[in-house]
């Protein structure tokens, strides 16, 4: 930001940010760019700075978005040798002109402040890096139209020629009545063009307002959310043109070809799936359309809107203190007992280490009359240790907590077997020495307490070498603690659940129920089976599938039953704004108190 100055220079910035993430994503093999390295900021030692696997798959994603609107305009919107134009608005140091072939009879215009551009060509001449005399910077700010409009006319623009504008994360920088006077500019200036955005919506669920706190934080607001806050009112921005399709980056995603999806996807380790699908539908692409261009092919779904809720109930939330993600826990003899998980070792101690925890901790609760425990002085005091940090699982039998699996690195998975025990003096944990048979290291399996001619717990599905599949279970007996394995029947239709992880699971009248769940190709799954035990001479296991109303499809939730009724309480579904909880298949609108704007975190 140094390079900058004056009111603009922290949004001038965020392209500083926005080209060190393409640069660090070309460079990692998501997609093609001899340019992009040329023009980002370097690291101290005039290294390409790295971004994590997530950055690189949102920034893969969005890379798809704008290739796709790229590719029906070219497609559909011109005619071989005709002229056509591309005009970036708020291009930065984006390097679409030079990245990719474009067909014959064009002219690029790149629109952004006169002080990025001349950085961005400097960069390019220091690289040697010729400038195809079909490219035109212009220097203007956006928020003058009447500028904007000189600076194209100065640099030869013909306004009547099919156009392709794409704005990439730009307008939401702007205020919304500058960005509608521009938006009415296009409309206006281009009658033969298509319009692509990509930018944030969602600002109101807590990944939308951990968003917009990221952003306020770096001093550059998205001014435009509030007021535009899901598909419906950004489509409706773009009134004045003749078509205007919109979907969220879910949809694009899926519209994606699935072998180019499998390769981007196993360039690198990675386990951040929630929140790389939260940043999915918290993000859009939108095609306006007019004129000539209004023929364009579609290329993805349009998204559906989310779910109206019937009912609401009160919930309200005891914050416990330690702000961590991935971890698992168990309340047992009045205990809330946690395990692994990514945060902070212990939010009441300042220099508490940070990162992934391997500790096993422990609070006691206090039960008032009112019957709902509460976490008093929020002090958890360690107990132990368990083998991996992150998504092990946590199972209550017979007033033991049984930890099993998780993960280090997604390179390094667990098969680790942990027992927390209370005793006189408060909870002990003991670690479980492996022999055989035993199962598979694995994480974001399901552990499910069910008895099968003793107590125990069922492990189902999870990932580690590869995900696993739900044709095998395992079943520890918690007395012996030895392991046995299950080969798991199909339904009487043939049917069997597809090999998944992130699903939940949970013991009912008729077994083990099992729902959603991300597959290995990474879709979010919808169905539900339950797991039934037939004893004949000796214990078999077979699936049935579930027919009740589900919920929408979801993974990383939890499934509880309760008195008859299974609930499913959170988790990641493929639209913004989810319901939280869903029973018997319905949603369940909860108010929580504790969410409000303002909040320090989100998990
Ligand atoms: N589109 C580029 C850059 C995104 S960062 C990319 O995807 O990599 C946002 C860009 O919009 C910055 O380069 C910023 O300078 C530009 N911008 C924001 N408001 C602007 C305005 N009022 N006038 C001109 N450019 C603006």
């Amino acid at each position: 930001m140094a390079e900058y100055s004056g009111a603009d220079a922290t949004v001038q910035a965020t392209n500083d940010s926005s080209i060190v993430s393409k640069a660090s994503t070309a460079a990692a093999g998501y997609f093609e760019d001899a340019f992009v390295g040329h023009v980002a900021i370097r690291g101290p030692k005039g290294r390409l700075i790295r971004r994590s696997p997530l950055v690189h798959r949102c920034y893969y994603v969005r890379h798809l978005g704008v290739f796709q609107m790229q590719e029906t305009f070219l497609r559909s919107c011109i005619s071989f040798g005709d002229p056509y134009n591309v005009v970036v608005l708020g291009a930065g140091f984006d390097t679409g002109a030079l990245r990719r072939g474009w067909p014959q009879g064009l002219c690029y215009f790149e629109v952004d402040f006169p002080a990025v551009l001349s950085r961005k060509e400097a960069l390019l001449r220091q690289a040697q890096v010729l400038r195809p005399e079909w490219l035109h910077s212009c220097g203007a700010d956006l928020r003058d139209t009447a500028e904007v409009e000189a600076s194209l006319k100065r640099a030869g623009v013909d306004f009547q020629v099919p156009t392709l504008l794409i704005a990439e994360v730009v307008l939401a920088y702007m205020e919304h009545k500058e960005g509608d006077a521009l938006i009415a500019w296009v409309a206006k200036a281009f009658p033969n063009c298509f319009f692509g955005v990509y930018e944030q919506i969602g600002p109101h669920d807590p990944f939308g307002r951990f968003m917009r706190r990221h952003f306020i934080q770096r001093q550059c607001p998205l001014r435009a959310l509030l007021t535009n806050p899901d598909l419906e009112a950004q489509k409706a921005r773009f009134w004045a043109f003749d078509r205007v399709d919109a979907a969220d980056m879910m949809s694009i995603l899926a519209a994606a070809p699935r072998d180019e999806l499998m390769r981007a996807f196993q360039l690198e380790p990675f386990d951040e799936f929630e929140e790389f699908h939260l940043k999915c539908v918290h993000y859009f692409c939108l095609a306006a359309m007019s004129g000539t261009c209004t023929k364009a092919k579609r290329k993805w779904a349009d998204s559906e809107s989310s779910v109206s809720l019937a009912k609401s109930i009160s919930a309200s939330v005891c914050d416990v203190g330690i702000p961590r993600f991935g971890l698992a826990a168990s309340y047992a003899e009045g205990h809330l007992v946690i395990c692994g998980g990514s945060g902070t070792f212990n939010a009441s101690t300042s220099d508490a280490p940070h990162g992934r925890q391997q500790s096993i901790m422990h609070v006691k609760l206090e039960v008032p009359s009112c019957g709902i425990p509460t976490c008093k002085d929020k002090v958890f005091q360690e107990i132990g240790e368990h083998s991996a940090a992150m998504y092990c699982s946590s199972t209550v039998v017979d007033s033991q907590i049984f930890f099993f699996g998780g993960r280090l690195a997604p390179q390094r998975p667990s098969a680790g077997l942990s027992i927390c025990k209370f005793g006189r003096d408060g909870p002990v944990v003991k670690q479980v020495n492996q022999g055989t048979p035993w199962p598979l290291a694995r994480w974001r399996h399901t552990a499910t307490q069910i008895h099968l001619g003793g107590p125990g717990v069922l492990i189902l599905g999870g990932i580690g070498a590869e995900v696993f599949s739900m044709q095998e279970a395992w079943f520890l007996d918690t007395e012996s603690l030895t392991w046995q394995h299950f080969s798991v029947e199909p339904a009487p239709d043939g049917g069997v659940p597809a090999p998944r992880h992130s699903h939940a699971a949970a013991l009912g009248s008729g077994g083990v129920m099992v729902c959603g769940g991300l597959d290995a190709e990474e879709h979010i799954l919808g169905d539900a089976w339950t797991l039934h035990a037939v004893f004949d001479g000796c214990f078999k296991l077979a699936w049935r599938r579930a027919l009740s109303p589900l919920p929408q499809p979801r993974y990383g939730h939890s499934l509880h039953e309760h008195l008859g009724h299974f609930i499913v309480i959170g988790g990641i579904e493929s639209t913004y704004g989810p319901s939280p909880v869903c029973v018997f298949g319905k949603p369940v609108d909860i108010k929580c108190h504790a969410m409000k704007d303002g909040e320090a975190e989100i998990f």
